[in-house]
């Protein structure tokens, strides 16, 4: 469904994308890490976008994301995405938050973008925050708001990029939760994550960066067991 090949990314003269060439099936959940610095949020970020590619290609079945002309909006629009800071509208309800992109972009009534953002709301555990604003609302509930906006647009990928980092540590857990169950579901997820024990568990296969490189791909029983490069093995040495 989501195919790299030889994509190559400058920011300057910096080198941040070496030769990355991957693909993600349907319904597979990738998780992708690796020391800080190592590309991982660059890499996640071409795939809706939001940074441009220098060399290589990205196709999304079959279509290339990055050829001229292509509609970013739409491609965007297909591929949720969370980041580490919720980015919520305050001005807005919690339903609000979730009911506005269907509708401002045509792809449902307000009474059905209500209706569905309801049932998402419901899914992440909180339809009743749905009257609430933002500020209203511990991090991990405005993250789990933000996964359920994201739904809304009904992408068939989502994107995450440490989804939790920025939470206090006793709020993880609930988002790791609904990261896990949309896994179960069947969605096609790249997440990055630091988060081993959601990587252990809900991946299908661990992708690991080093300096803009993809140095190792593997599940996660053989990755956590038995790294093979030098550099994952550190990697994973350095966190416990
Ligand atoms: P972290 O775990 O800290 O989030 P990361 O693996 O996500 O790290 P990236 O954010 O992808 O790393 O950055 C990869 C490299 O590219 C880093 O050396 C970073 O300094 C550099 N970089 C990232 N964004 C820019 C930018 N907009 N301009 C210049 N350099 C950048
Ligand atoms: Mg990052």
């Amino acid at each position: 469904m989501i195919v790299l090949d030889k994509v190559n990314k400058w920011y300057g003269d910096y080198h941040a994308l070496v030769d990355v060439s991957e693909r993600v099936a349907k319904n597979e959940v990738v998780v992708v890490c690796g020391p800080s610095g190592s590309g991982k949020s660059t890499l996640i970020r071409t795939l809706n976008r939001l940074e441009e590619i220098d060399g290589g290609s990205i196709a999304i079945d079959g279509r290339d994301i990055h050829a001229k002309g292509r509609d970013v909006n739409a491609l965007r629009a297909g591929i949720g995405f969370v980041f580490q800071h919720f980015n919520l509208f305050p001005h807005l309800t919690v339903l609000e938050n979730c009911a506005l992109a269907p509708v401002n972009l045509k792809r449902a009534t307000p009474k059905e973008a209500r209706a569905y953002a309801i049932q998402l709301l419901e899914q992440v555990g909180l339809a009743h925050k749905r009257d609430a604003y933002p500020n209203e609302l511990s991090g991990g509930q405005q993250q789990r708001v933000a996964i359920a906006r994201a739904l809304a647009m009904r992408p068939p990928i989502m994107l995450f990029d440490e989804p939790t980092s920025a939470l206090d540590p006793e709020m993880v857990g609930e988002v790791l939760q609904v990261m896990r169950s949309l896994a179960e579901d069947g969605m096609t997820m790249v997440c990055v994550t630091h988060e081993m024990g959601f990587a252990r568990e809900v991946a299908d296969r661990i992708v690991f960066m080093s300096e803009g490189r993809i140095l190792e791909r593997a599940t996660p029983e053989a990755f956590f067991t038995h790294p093979q490069h030098p550099r994952a093995q550190q990697f994973l040495a350095d966190r416990n």
